[in-house]
């Protein structure tokens, strides 16, 4: 049996990414793998009237199983609705590899699905590409596809070297695949050490020539970027200050994302940042507080600081605060 993901009261990424394009601002892609993050990622929205892609992995379809996930995604609109919120939400496969598992997350009421061909060759990345978009479009789910490799590493794909993308390949594959977005690669990296770099040294720019050079070869084109965790240092420092062990942990400034979010880049992945809110808020309570032993008392802190790091990025890093309610106002029509 399949379930539509308009009956879940969600919408796929089409108004929403162009209207981001058109506006100059980028949509916050935010992973969940439990209840906490997500009310954390609604109430952040709701509040700065904000869409959301709310992005789910393979690990976090492992970890919370996927009807669980399915009901959770229903009771993120829910909520929304009674906290008097009118944002779009996206419910999103992250980094899916096979045909199989993006046929299944559209068949569990997801409204969009990346398919991730980026490591293997040219030719099979667009055949694996083509094959999901055929099947999503049917059911006007959208498909992200990937070109080029970031470095870095996300669950169990590791790559110690990126790829760049290269410009000439996009306008071939986005034509002969039929994409609704493409990730690319430009310098950004999963996970939290996305850089080597020494005490007090900035980390390297992300590399805007090839992000330009996209955009001219493909005009007003929905372009995503994963890996795009700004690592925190206040997070860092709290965690190492109560016991954790972060040394050199480094990621893409903030300012580099405001420059991107204002290009045709109008998806971007946060995944490294919101797990760093809530480990250096539940790693303070317990170090604070050595006797608790209420998931409340340390996950409700753990909830609190990653509400306010939504906050943070909407309205100061993509810009995505106050389209919520228009965005929905399209969709409608
Ligand atoms: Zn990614």
């Amino acid at each position: 049996m399949t379930i539509h993901y308009k009956d879940l009261g969600l919408v796929n990424t089409k108004v929403m990414l162009q209207m981001a394009i058109e506006g100059g601002y980028a949509v916050p892609a935010y992973n969940f793998n439990n209840m906490e993050q997500l009310q954390a990622v609604i109430r952040g929205c709701v509040e700065t009237d904000s869409p959301v892609i709310l992005q789910i992995s393979r690990g976090a379809r492992k970890y919370a199983n996927q009807t669980m996930l399915r009901y959770m995604a229903m009771g993120a609109v829910q909520m929304m609705k009674e906290m008097g919120g009118d944002i779009p939400i996206v419910v999103h496969l992250d980094h899916g590899d096979t045909y199989e598992v993006c046929v299944d997350c559209i068949q569990n009421g997801f409204s969009s699905v990346m398919i991730d061909g980026s490591h293997l060759p040219y030719e099979e990345n667009i055949a694996l590409t083509q094959r999901v978009v055929e099947y999503a479009h049917q059911f006007e789910v959208s498909v992200e596809g990937e070109l080029g490799v970031l470095a870095g590493i996300e669950e169990d794909i590791a790559a110690e070297h990126s790829s760049y993308t290269q410009p000439d390949e996009v306008e071939d594959f986005t034509k002969r695949t039929d994409v609704d977005s493409l990730a690319i690669s430009i310098g950004t990296s999963h996970g939290a050490y996305k850089f080597k770099v020494k005490p007090g040294e900035e980390p390297p720019p992300l590399h805007f020539d090839i992000l330009e050079e996209v955009e001219k070869r493909l005009p007003g084109f929905p372009i995503v970027l994963h890996g795009a965790s700004s690592v925190v240092p206040e997070y860092i420092e709290m965690i190492n200050r109560y016991g954790g062990h972060m040394e050199g942990a480094v990621g893409v400034s903030e300012d580099q994302l405001r420059r991107a979010a204002r290009s045709a880049v109008c998806k971007i992945n946060i995944d490294s940042d919101c797990r760093l809110a809530i480990t250096a808020a539940v790693r303070r309570v317990l170090a604070e507080n050595p006797g608790e032993f209420d998931p409340r008392k340390y996950l409700g802190p753990g909830r609190d600081e990653l509400t306010k790091l939504v906050r943070h990025k909407n309205e100061v890093v993509l810009g995505s605060a106050g389209h919520g309610r228009e965005i929905m106002a399209a969709v409608r029509k």
